[in-house]
């Protein structure tokens, strides 16, 4: 299903919680939306689904005005981020739930809760309750109960905050692969900035209300539209000492107040010292390296400023004491906020 949002808001007792939003995600596209806790998340799930009433603005679902339609008619499927299955019900019966709403005929429903079970490989779990789960079977169950009915769209907040990091891995490469696999056009809301570019085709960047940013991955990593970007995604240097970047940028079209920020992985270093002598590099020393099994994570003193780098595996091993230099390209250098 295609989505189109158009100046939605909405407010809680004049309270703005989302504020003249507009977006759109095309059919089949598996969008993260980030952002913050606190920053109407949620709330925009809520309203696509029908649970909020829009204060203003128009959705629609392929072509089809529905900000008025009750949830039921429209074709969504849910997975909430704390496991809302029925307790008192088998992982069949919490599948089943959804058809038995819309009514379908009992042979048909168990060919689908079947179908289901199959897809999410828990067929011989089909008897247990909830509380006979683990926390990732749980959510795979909440999964399938939310497409049994085959909704048009699929939305999932933040269904694997609960779970703990290894499993929560494990968890989100399967659940790319089944959306992936179905076509299912879907929204799934994390505020883990790593979680949503490692599932997302696109990301929708949030925060109080408002869209900052939508991309993929990797624009929003590479081109951070604002400076909110820039800082909630990947890790940051801010450099404080401006005068680091005179080779690089004049520095009178800095921001009063802003902060210069570089990525760890943007900054290159090189063992020939004279790199920094010619005016193309800056002079650094290393204080400390740490392994982190993909780089290696170096930390530089620049001047008065410390950096942290990483450095591929790949590269001669560095020292603490080592003199190196320091390189930066213009390119790689983002305006940050204070806070
Ligand atoms: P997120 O999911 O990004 O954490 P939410 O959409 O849950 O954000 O909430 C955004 C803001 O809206 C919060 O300040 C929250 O307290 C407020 N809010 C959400 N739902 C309601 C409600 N039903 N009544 C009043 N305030 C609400
Ligand atoms: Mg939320």
């Amino acid at each position: 299903m295609q989505i189109e949002v158009k100046q939605l808001s909405k407010s809680f007792d004049r309270t703005s919680v989302v504020s003249d939003v507009h977006f759109s995600i095309r059919k089949g596209q598996l969008i993260g939306l980030l952002g913050p806790s606190g920053g109407g998340k949620t709330t925009i799930l809520r309203l696509l689904a029908g649970l909020e009433t829009p204060s203003s603005g128009e959705i629609y679902f392929d072509g089809q005005r529905v900000d008025r339609l009750p949830p039921q008619d429209r074709g969504i499927g849910f997975v909430f981020q704390n496991y809302a299955l029925f307790k008192h019900m088998t992982v069949s019966e919490n599948i089943e739930f959804g058809l038995r709403v819309q009514k379908k005929s009992r042979a048909e429903a168990a060919a689908r809760v079947q179908e289901l079970l199959e897809l999410i490989g828990l067929q011989e779990l089909a008897k247990r309750y909830p509380h006979q789960l683990s926390g990732g079977q749980r959510q795979r169950v909440a999964f399938a109960r939310a497409l049994a009915p085959a909704p048009q769209l699929l939305l999932l907040d933040e269904p694997f905050s609960a779970i703990d990091a290894k499993v929560r891995k494990e968890l989100r490469d399967w659940l790319r692969d089944m959306i992936t696999q179905l076509g299912v056009t879907s929204i799934f809301v994390t505020h883990d900035q790593e979680e949503a570019m490692a599932v997302a085709d696109e990301i929708i960047v949030f925060n109080r209300g408002r869209i900052e940013q939508q991309g993929t991955p990797w624009e929003i990593f590479r081109h951070p539209a604002t400076p909110f970007v820039a800082s909630f995604i990947g890790d940051t240097n801010a450099i404080e000492d401006l005068s680091l970047l005179e080779h690089l940028v004049s520095l009178d079209r800095i921001e009063a107040g802003s902060k210069v920020l570089v990525r760890p992985e943007s900054i290159e270093i090189d063992r020939q010292q004279e790199l920094a002598a010619t005016g193309a590099a800056l002079l650094g020393v290393v204080r400390n390296v740490q392994f982190r099994g993909s780089y290696w994570q170096v930390e530089l003193q620049v001047g008065s400023q410390q950096l942290l780098a990483q450095r591929p595996l790949e590269q001669e091993p560095l020292r603490p004491g080592d003199q190196v230099s320091v390189i930066l390209h213009r390119a790689h250098l983002f305006a940050g906020t204070e806070n």
